[in-house]
């Protein structure tokens, strides 16, 4: 017979500790949540707001808003009482931003070892101002920005150089009895990304923020951080994600939440099961699979919708989803719960499958399905 081959379930994570960034939980078993970053001045109050409120909609977890003036600064306090979502501070260069974040109510300080030099004789009072207000730092080393001394030494951002900048700066904070940390080491390259996270899950119990950085334009970016975000959270590696795409921030949060769903990490809302269709496809699949997709656009219930060109696998894909449609001769035979409640006419197959969907939706909803 086979040998037993080995699984790993990827619900199995790595054991990190817990930090609250405001009301969402990170590491220690907390889900794995999706951030992303505004894109707007953060001194335009109404406009980050907005935004924010944008992101919100759009499933985004926490969020992060850059502040390089003192304007941004003097605008944190407004944004993060009046956000729905935690806000964090993106904070490089100027410690004197920090305590203004903290002072600001900000949900966690983001900070970065390659841009902090000057922060460095400031890591004690910066320690005692987020322990007083329960504020966590994360500590974000990026390849673009990696430590001239480390950048030296290593020739370039290798995942040791990346690990070593972040254990450095985190070991700055414990001097201090600080450990409400969170880290990142990010890198545009998913291998050494993924290496680097490898490496630091490994070495320290603190909770990750992962990311790839400067991934691209959306397809690109989104292929980048699905792979590297795959092959870390299948390893149990990974507490909270962001996406970086050169897009709208709410398309990363798309993406983040779909490849969230993907790895079942979390629990899978509309799902189109369509074939690729090939020369025995009878039908426009992907007419066919955009209309339906279109059709049921912000369905929060987990359906499961198989589109089928034809009659190979079509039956059998179609009776496996809560509903589909196997389509042959000009017509859609309809599928609901593996049993065939009709067949339409060509024309019908998108409104038909629309009107049952909904039903299903109405009925999981009755039944108390968490949307
Ligand atoms: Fe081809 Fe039919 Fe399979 Fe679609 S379901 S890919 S049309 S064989």
């Amino acid at each position: 017979g086979l040998p037993e081959l080995p699984v790993r379930p990827i619900s199995e994570r790595r054991v990190s500790r817990r930090i609250e960034v405001g009301p969402v939980a990170v590491g220690g078993g907390a889900p794995v949540s999706v951030q992303s970053m505004t894109t707007t001045r953060t001194s335009d109050i109404g406009a980050t707001l907005q935004q924010i409120a944008e992101l919100t909609a759009s499933g985004c977890q926490i969020v992060r808003v850059a502040c390089p003036t003192q304007d941004d600064a003097d605008a944190l306090a407004t944004i993060a009482r009046k956000s729905q979502i935690p806000v964090i501070a993106d904070i490089h260069f100027q410690p004197k931003y920090v305590f203004a974040a903290i002072d600001a109510g900000c949900a966690a300080v983001r900070v970065n070892p390659g841009n902090i030099k000057q922060f460095d004789d400031k890591v004690k009072e910066i320690a005692k101002a987020a322990s007083a207000a329960g504020t966590p730092i994360r500590i974000g080393v990026n390849a673009g920005s990696l430590d001239a001394r480390l950048l030296k030494k290593y020739g370039k951002a290798t995942p040791e150089a990346l690990v070593e900048s972040a254990l450095w700066e985190a070991s700055l904070f414990e001097e201090h009895g600080f450990r409400d940390i969170k880290i990142s080491v990010k890198h545009n390259d998913p291998v050494v990304m993924v290496n680097a996270y490898r490496q630091l899950a490994a070495a320290c119990d603190y909770p990750l923020h992962l990311g790839v950085t400067e991934a691209g334009p959306a397809f690109q970016g989104t292929i980048k951080s699905a792979v590297a975000f795959g092959a870390l959270l299948s390893e149990g590696i990974g507490d909270t994600i962001r996406v970086s795409l050169s897009a709208p921030p709410a398309e990363e949060v798309k993406v983040g939440i779909q490849i969230l769903e993907s790895l079942n990490l979390r629990q899978r809302r509309l799902e189109i099961v369509s074939c690729p269709s090939c020369g025995r496809a009878q039908v426009d699949v992907y007419k066919l699979a955009d209309e339906v997709t279109a059709g049921l656009d912000g369905m929060e219930v987990p359906l499961r919708v198989a589109v089928m060109g034809c009659v190979v696998n079509g039956p059998g894909e179609a009776r496996e989803a809560d509903l589909g449609v196997a389509s042959g001769n000009g017509k859609g035979q309809i599928f609901v719960k593996g049993e065939v409640i009709k067949t339409v006419p060509e024309s019908k197959i998108v409104e038909t499958l629309i009107e049952e969907a909904m039903k299903i939706a109405a009925q999981m909803e009755g039944d108390g399905i968490p949307s």
